[in-house]
């Protein structure tokens, strides 16, 4: 969503080409001049349950590890910035009563979904540079099914939408017009999705054209939701508006398998949030599962993850934040930028937690 940028030109009529041409355009070569912060000195990395709340030592991250294999580390959820407390209480309804994690994140996000407040997913979100809000999600559940809706119009929430694909259809992905005409179809209200408040910022913009977001400024943006269950099975979802202002038709990394989100229930499963096109380029949440598979903490696999972005496509104009859990209940998160934080619930608690950022400047 907008808030993740920082583009320094703000072109008008060119925008979109341009906006993106400049990304593209980083020296990677910058990479090596930068300074990262160690693992030692900055707050929340490795969280794992049971455990003290944050820490970033490696010697923390062993004790967590012995923790974790217990066992007892379960249920958990976990998702992505502030909106994710109120997103975690209602997948933890479902998760405390030993429901599914399929059904607990698809209730979870399906509250920021709903929520006209939050401009950056379902009702309420940020439309496109034409005033069209156009919603993005997928879901995958412990199975390895998944589903996915993306340039999704008129509908609130599109996670479920995404579920019906994945349990009605011999499709994963459908997109705009056949994603509505499947989900009215299914029952699903056709409504308007632009709120006077979204409807006022929009008009705002097109004053101007201005196409030059902050970094986390908002501090909302994709929610991306894992959890694991009291039988160990492990489900994601992922949802958005996707970037504020964006072209029309432009869609992100959240309603893609891989990219947004990925699970394997035989390791783990991460997602997503930030600029999507730098997520997309790195298939940034299959690694990170696949990091984990090779033997790679949720914490290393992350930062591993941003780490590649930094590299090859510079970290300067834009913001990337992963999440990741295992099957042991091990949590990590790691992100270009200070300012990207999730909220973890377990059996103590609910609560936000910073995330460990590897750029300095
Ligand atoms: N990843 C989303 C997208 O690119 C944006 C976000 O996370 O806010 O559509």
């Amino acid at each position: 969503m907008l808030s993740l940028f920082s583009f320094r030109k703000a072109p008008l009529s060119k925008y979109s080409i341009n906006d993106y041409r400049q990304l593209r355009n980083k020296p990677t070569t910058m990479f090596s001049r930068r300074k990262f912060l160690s693992n030692s000195t900055l707050a929340s990395l490795t969280v794992l349950f049971g455990a003290s709340q944050t820490s970033c030592a490696q010697s923390d991250d062993e004790k967590v590890q012995n923790l974790s294999s217990n066992g007892s580390n379960k249920p958990l959820v976990i998702s992505t910035w502030n909106h994710g407390i109120a997103a975690n209480v209602a997948a933890w309804e479902i998760l405390e009563n030993g429901g599914s994690a399929l059904d607990a994140v698809e209730k979870g996000v399906r509250v920021t979904e709903g929520d006209p407040k939050i401009s950056s997913v379902g009702y309420g979100g940020t439309p496109d540079r034409d005033g069209a809000v156009t919603l993005d999600a997928c879901i995958m559940d412990s199975m390895g099914n998944c589903g996915s809706v993306c340039f999704l119009e008129h509908i609130k929430h599109p996670i479920s939408v995404a579920r019906k694909v994945m349990e009605e259809t011999p499709h994963v992905i459908l997109a705009g017009e056949g994603a509505l005409q499947f989900a009215l179809s299914q029952g699903f209200e056709k409504e308007d999705l632009l709120t006077e408040s979204s409807k006022k910022a929009w008009e705002k913009w097109t004053e101007k054209k201005n196409y030059a977001p902050i970094i986390n400024v908002e501090n909302h943006d994709t929610i991306g939701m894992l959890a694991m269950d009291e039988n160990n099975n492990i489900s994601g979802a992922c949802t958005t508006s996707g970037l504020g202002y964006k072209m029309k038709g432009r869609v992100g990394d959240s309603p893609i398998i891989g990219a947004g989100l990925f699970v394997d229930n035989e390791v783990g499963g991460a997602v997503a949030t930030g600029l999507g096109e730098a997520v997309l380029k790195s298939v940034g949440s299959f690694l990170i599962v696949e990091l984990m598979r090779n033997g790679m903490t949720p914490q290393e696999a992350c930062d591993e993850a941003i780490n590649r972005i930094i590299k090859k496509q510079g970290y300067k104009d834009f913001q990337i934040g992963y999440l990741a859990i295992n099957k042991n209940g091990e949590v990590g998160a790691s992100s270009i930028h200070k300012g990207f934080n999730y909220a973890l619930h377990t059996r103590d608690e609910n609560r936000l937690i910073d995330s460990k950022y590897l750029a300095t400047d």
